[in-house]
């Protein structure tokens, strides 16, 4: 008897992760992408991504992380390239912030080290930080950065050694979620269940999707350092400055990346079908926010300005659910799903297996599941 067929859409972090999830477990796995193997419209295609345990609030996915950590170590070992620096992340709290409390609890219950920075040391430390208005720096271990373009392009050549059919340049029209088929101009794909892994073009394959998450038009900006501060850049860790005002996330330039900085105020506008560049309107928030939160921002050359897509559901959490007797939607949205992207496929991957149920499926997806 041959093996079920599982049909994936999306050759993003989630959809790749599927398809790899579905071929380890002994499935016969097409996937389809609109653009090419990996697409760089896609949310994950980017130089570089934050992998932390710090989650705030969101307590449910600082306690994922040591499994997604664990799907990471398992991918390097089988294509043989670690795309992934331990760094430290640091967090710039200007004000009290409801983020503290949770992270610091969940990160002592990880057994992840943390600890406060003295304020006074922070000029000499983070020579490139705007110390007026600090009130806490806390660095953390446990995390650092992922390089998404090596990792996709890995996953695409290793699915491709696995036998999963890969089906670039081909836009799926509408899925069959009752029959487990899928439409291309092609014609009609036929198969036992369907993943849609489709990031802020999801909606459009799962209608209902439209009201629980909106795509969100998000800016970035690569840099250049002064060259004064090159070498304080080139040792500096992950920063992440939490200010009202001020916040703002900022990769530093590792493994031949660029500087960049992006910002965290979810735009909930756009359509990621449009253009990329990003506009002054696009990076009028960033700029202020960036002058805000490092030492004298106007001495960096601006290198790109860049727009990108994800979705956003009202409480960021993701949606892990099934659709119809044959089709799972796979969103892994609201800017923190990079990382979690491979534990996330694996999920669905295995739900398709039967290895857990939809409904706790969906509930362990939301970050839900806290232990006790
Ligand atoms: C600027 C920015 C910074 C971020 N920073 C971080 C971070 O530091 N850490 C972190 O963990 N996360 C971060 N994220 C979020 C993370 O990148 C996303 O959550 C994640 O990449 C989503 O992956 P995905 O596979 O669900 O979607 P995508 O990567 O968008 O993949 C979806 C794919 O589906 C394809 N597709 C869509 N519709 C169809 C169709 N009809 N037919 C065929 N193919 C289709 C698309 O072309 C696309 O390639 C960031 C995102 C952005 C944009």
């Amino acid at each position: 008897m041959s093996a079920p067929r599982v049909l994936v859409v999306g050759g993003g972090i989630a959809g790749l992760s599927a398809a790899w999830g579905l071929s380890r477990r002994g499935f016969a796995v097409e996937l389809f992408e609109q653009g090419p193997l990996p697409n760089p419209r896609a949310s994950s295609h980017d130089e570089h991504r934050i992998i932390r345990h710090a989650y705030g609030e969101l307590e449910g996915y600082a306690h994922m992380m040591p499994a997604a950590f664990r799907l990471w170590e398992a991918l390097w070992a089988e294509t043989g390239a670690r795309h992934y620096d331990d760094l430290p992340v640091i967090y710039f709290m200007r004000g009290e912030t409801p983020w503290y409390e949770p992270t610091r609890r969940s990160l002592d219950r990880l057994g992840i080290a943390h600890a406060d920075i003295p304020l006074a040391e922070i000029p000499a430390r983070f020579p490139m930080i705007e110390p007026a208005g600090l009130t806490r720096v806390m660095r953390t271990a446990g995390g650092g950065i992922l390089y998404p373009v090596r990792i996709l392009t890995d996953l695409v050549k290793l699915l491709g050694r696995r036998g999963v059919a890969l089906h670039a340049n081909t836009r799926v029209e509408a899925i069959d979620a009752e029959a487990g088929t899928l439409r291309t101009a092609a014609g009609t794909v036929r198969g036992d269940a369907v993943i849609v892994a489709a990031g802020a073009w999801a909606a459009r394959l799962v209608p209902s999707l439209a009201d629980a998450a909106v795509p969100s038009r998000q800016a970035v900006m690569f840099l250049a350092p002064p060259p004064e501060l090159e070498a304080a850049w080139a040792a500096a860790p992950v920063m992440i400055d939490l200010g009202e005002e001020s916040g703002t996330y900022t990769l530093p330039p590792r493994a031949g990346t660029r500087l960049k900085i992006g910002d965290h105020r979810f735009t909930r506008a756009g359509d990621p079908d449009g253009d990329r560049a990003g506009t002054d309107e696009d990076v009028a928030r960033l700029l202020d926010a960036a002058s805000r939160a490092w030492r004298g921002f106007d001495r960096y050359t601006v290198l790109e300005r860049k727009a990108c897509f994800y979705t956003v559901t009202e409480d960021e959490r993701f949606i892990l659910r099934r659709e119809g007797a044959r089709a799972w939607l796979c969103s892994a949205c609201s800017g923190h799903g990079f990382k979690l992207g491979v534990l996330m496929g694996d999920a669905v991957a295995g739900a398709v297996a039967g290895e857990r149920d939809a409904a706790s499926l969906t509930r362990w997806a939301a970050g839900l599941d806290i232990p006790d």
